[in-house]
């Protein structure tokens, strides 16, 4: 028995690709009202057409016809400038297709329970200084944060490198954490937005009553207190601020220059004048040639590991790509194993 054509696959799979309507009509051949009405489900598209939709998207033909996709509440983007709509509807299809894995694996793994706690009644630095105590973190830097997070049940999945302008979103489903972010970034800025994204899953899990802004100001405050915690950041600041001084101390936290001048400044630990001169450094703008991004792209263990091995003789990475119906670079899009070319 052939499944039925199922309209919200379709809409998948032209978010998945970023199209409009009528960049997908013209190349299936078809008027922009077709394809509106495949996509209400006022009409049904013939074999001749799925097939064709099929090809244009890069899916298998079985894609189209599948479960329904589960939904992605809304949320907040760390992007460089305003988002278009079509890196938008990408990035939001590789959360849907992230949501689709992960309830496929945890159905067959074991796999960490989320334990995120609730702060949300807390300010950003006391919700940090919190989740450092229950993390029993200490006064040390934060360790490599993908697995930290996923063994705290946090789902960690990669946006793809087509979403090049989305840094990092997050958002609970059904009570599970999810952080989809940007691989194309420097390791050092891919985990402040780790971080960023941990604040917005621990202080905005319920509705609360503050606009955009302010909570996004919020993760920002949390990502800096839970990588460069007050009292051992202010202990451990070179007493001058030298170039070489600064960039030592980066490093020992983990964090790009930038990061770890602005929060010197916001401690009022260096004068503004100071602050200036050293932010313009290029030598302290200049990751490319840190050997801390060089060998560890921080990628999820659980993934690697789940899909690498084989169950019933076949590989986990075929397996899932076959129950997800889509073809193997649209899986590894969203499990670290493509990057793409590396941006600063
Ligand atoms: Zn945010």
């Amino acid at each position: 028995m052939s499944e039925a054509f199922n309209p919200r696959r379709l809409r998948l799979g032209r978010d998945l690709r970023g199209h409009f309507l009528q960049e997908l009509a013209a190349r299936v051949g078809v008027s922009s009202r077709s394809v509106r009405a495949w996509e209400n489900g006022t009409a049904t598209p013939s074999d001749a057409h799925v097939t064709r939709l099929a090809e244009v998207l890069a899916v298998p033909r079985a894609f189209l016809s599948a479960v329904e996709p589960p939904c992605v509440p809304p949320v907040l983007f760390q992007s460089r400038g305003r988002l278009a709509t079509g890196q938008r509807n990408m990035a939001m299809a590789a959360g849907v297709t992230a949501r689709l894995l992960d309830d496929w694996i945890t159905s067959r793994a074991e796999r960490s329970v989320p334990d995120l706690p609730d702060l949300s009644t807390l300010a950003p630095e006391e919700a940090a200084a919190s989740l450092r105590e229950t993390w029993s973190i200490g006064d040390n830097p934060v360790p490599p944060l993908v697995p930290l997070l996923e063994s705290h049940g946090v789902r960690v999945y990669s946006l793809g490198h087509p979403v090049t302008a989305v840094d990092a979103y997050s958002f609970h489903a059904d009570n599970v954490p999810f952080i989809l972010v940007n691989t194309a970034t420097s390791r050092l800025r891919r985990r402040a937005c780790e971080c960023h994204e941990l604040g917005h899953l621990v202080l905005h899990n319920t509705a609360r009553d503050s606009d955009m802004r302010t909570k996004e100001m919020e993760a920002d405050v949390f990502a800096a207190s839970f990588l460069m915690p007050e009292e051992p950041f202010l202990q451990g600041a070179p007493s001058t601020h030298t170039i070489d001084a600064i960039d030592e101390a980066r490093r020992t936290w983990g964090v790009t220059a930038t990061a770890y001048l602005r929060r010197l400044r916001d401690l009022e630990a260096i004068p503004e004048w100071r602050y200036r001169d050293l932010s313009a450094a290029s030598r302290l703008r200049d990751e490319s040639t840190d050997p801390a991004l060089a060998g560890d792209p921080d990628k999820s263990p659980f993934l690697e590991r789940w899909l690498a091995s084989t169950r019933d003789g076949i590989p986990g990475r075929e397996a899932a790509a076959a129950c997800l119906r889509v073809h193997l670079p649209d899986l590894d899009a969203i499990t670290f194993a493509s990057s793409g070319p590396m941006v600063a």
